[in-house]
């Protein structure tokens, strides 16, 4: 079978000229004839007749909108409904601006305004339109999104700009919207569902945002994007995009970052950067929906440069400082001390104590991470030894590993020499590992981590149900003890007090036979509920926030009363 792109006979391309007047084909069919061969319709009707039966040569279609028996616009409906046709490129003829964004939408690939342009623009135009068309139909990149039937990124873009360059002044804004925890969603539900509850997202915002000036995308797994006229409230709209979905238990909770009044000399790409700062913000406050980008969010990232630029002199000069958080076994009838957290602070000469959640994300994307760890190690070893050798008492205390660490095939060898330097065991040292760290490149993490497991070390893998693991996989992995994400405890103690999640990861801890541990435990309640629950160890300020070493001390010899 031939394909559409295939050029006719003698080796020329095949251009339709369909327009109802004649002064308009002939003076096309005068620019182009001496390169393409010419074919011409002067109605819709007869247009259509001849793309089918052209289908297999034609190149290109240069399409009047405004015709008789059939409109140019009903044409590409038609065009773009028929899976044999839809593929042939589309170039509008028209006098009318605002049908121009519309004929893009309906699936026209570029438009040419009349009066017409010089010839020399419009063959320039025609032979881009053709070889734009040619080289995209081979990497086959498309228009819409498979599974919600949106814009592909691609193409939002595109039409976002294209509809820029014909209403400069119009008040646009750009909202990046994000499923609250959707990977949780399909992990409970399972895939097939997931998919379900992005196709009805898709088709709500779509609906939220019905005008022609409004262009909604799908970006990425859960992520989407709309470009819309500016709207001073989008309270309504998130409420609408949330609301319960049919026949499934849970409400989906959306946020959405709002880059309002969008500044027209960034690039169409940076304003959806923006947006998607101003989503991040919130990612973690399950309160608030919506997040606006404010100038600030930009001062932010100048203020990390600075913690970047700093690091150096700050560890050389002991800025570093490691805090101890208890972890209380539960089980019993009286909780007991069963081990602790070790995490880093930052205590700055001018900014004052800065907390890891601010520097670790960027010291993680600048390598810096495993120097401070080292650090944080060590100083974590020596502390142990010193509770051992003074107190006589002593409790195993996890460390925080940061994936890229996972990577160094020296890792072991220098956790080795951490505790043999300071005369201490592996058992006295527990290695957190986030669950994200083992989802992609997984079979050299987890080979790496049954390793440290091998030579003594005991796992816990820390933020469990933030990351992408699937059930399957957990099976399979080199782990001591589960140490469930924060958020399923702000999550099942709100308005909700769903703990329905709880129970399923205590089901897969009991399925893996690990104890669970749960943190950022802070009230009564919480604690009570989750001794009911069957939760094994608890760490949060209910019992109590990091404290220096020396103020640890004191659960230390309360223990060993
Ligand atoms: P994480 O490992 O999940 O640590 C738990 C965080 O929750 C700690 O925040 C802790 O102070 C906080 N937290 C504990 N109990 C409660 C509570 O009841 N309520 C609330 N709201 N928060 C509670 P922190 O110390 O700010 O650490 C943040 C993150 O930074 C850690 O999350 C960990 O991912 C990373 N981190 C901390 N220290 C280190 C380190 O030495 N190395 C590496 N690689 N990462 C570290
Ligand atoms: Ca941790
Ligand atoms: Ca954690």
């Amino acid at each position: 079978m031939t394909s559409c792109t295939d050029v006719s006979e003698n080796g020329r391309r095949q251009i339709l000229v369909a327009d109802d007047e004649y002064i308009n084909r002939e003076m096309l069919e005068n620019i182009l004839a001496d390169e393409y061969d010419i074919l011409k319709a002067e109605d819709g009707e007869m247009a259509y007749e001849m793309i089918r039966q052209h289908r297999n040569t034609l190149s290109l279609i240069l399409l009047d909108l405004i015709m008789p028996k059939l409109t140019g616009l009903e044409l590409l409906v038609r065009l773009s409904e028929d899976p044999e046709l839809k593929g042939i490129p589309v170039i509008v003829l028209t006098s009318d601006q605002a049908s121009e964004v519309e004929s893009l939408r309906k699936g026209a690939f570029d438009f040419i305004p009349k009066p017409y342009p010089q010839p020399d623009v419009i063959k320039a135009r025609i032979s881009r339109s053709i070889e734009l068309i040619e080289d995209r139909q081979i990497i086959s990149s498309t228009e819409r999104d498979e599974l919600t039937g949106l814009y592909t990124i691609e193409y939002f873009y595109r039409y976002g700009s294209q509809f820029d360059k014909y209403y400069p002044s119009a008040d646009r804004d750009a909202l990046c919207f994000d499923i609250n925890h959707f990977h949780v969603l399909n992990e409970r539900f399972g895939i097939a569902k997931g998919d379900e509850i992005l196709k009805c997202i898709a088709r709500r915002l779509q609906s939220a945002f019905p005008d022609t000036g409004s262009f909604v995308c799908r970006k990425a797994a859960d992520t989407f994007l709309v470009y819309c006229p500016h709207k001073d409230d989008y309270s309504d709209i998130v409420e609408q995009v949330s609301a319960v979905i049919e026949d499934l238990e849970t409400a989906v909770k959306v946020r959405v970052g709002v880059y309002s009044f969008c500044d027209k000399k960034l690039d169409i790409h940076a304003r959806f950067d923006r947006a998607k700062i101003a989503a991040d913000k919130i990612r973690n406050n399950y309160s608030v929906s919506i997040s606006n980008f404010d100038e600030a969010l930009i001062d932010a990232e100048l203020y990390a440069e600075q913690l970047v630029e700093e690091f150096p002199k700050a560890l050389a000069e002991k800025q570093f400082q490691v805090y101890f958080q208890p972890k209380y076994n539960i089980v019993g009838d009286k909780p007991v001390l069963s081990s602790a957290e070790a995490l880093v602070r930052w205590s700055h000469p001018t900014l004052g104590m800065i907390s890891p959640g601010k520097f670790i994300p960027l010291f993680e994307g600048d390598g810096l991470i495993a120097q401070l760890d080292e650090f944080v190690w060590r100083r974590t070893a020596e502390i142990i030894a010193d509770w051992k050798k003074r107190l006589g008492i002593s409790v195993p205390v996890s460390v925080n590993l940061s994936r890229a660490e996972l990577y160094d095939p020296g890792l072991i060898d220098k956790m080795e020499k951490i505790t043999s330097d300071n005369g201490i065991t592996p058992k006295d040292l527990y290695l957190e590992i986030t669950e994200s760290a083992y989802v992609s490149d997984s079979d050299q993490i987890v080979d790496r981590v049954k390793s440290l497991r091998e030579h003594g070390f005991f796992i816990e893998m820390d933020d469990f149900g933030s990351g992408y693991s699937s059930l399957n996989m957990i099976s399979e992995l080199p782990i001591d003890a589960l140490k469930l994400d924060m958020l399923f405890i702000r999550n099942a103690f709100d308005k909700l007090n769903d703990t329905r999640m709880i129970s399923i990861v205590i089901d897969i801890a009991d399925y893996l036979g690990v104890p669970v541990i749960a943190e950022g435990v802070e009230t009564e309640e919480q604690y009570l509920a989750l001794k009911k629950l069957g939760c094994t160890i608890i760490q949060g300020y209910y019992f109590s926030k990091p404290v220096p070493a020396n103020e640890f001390e004191r659960f230390l010899l309360e223990k060993g009363k």
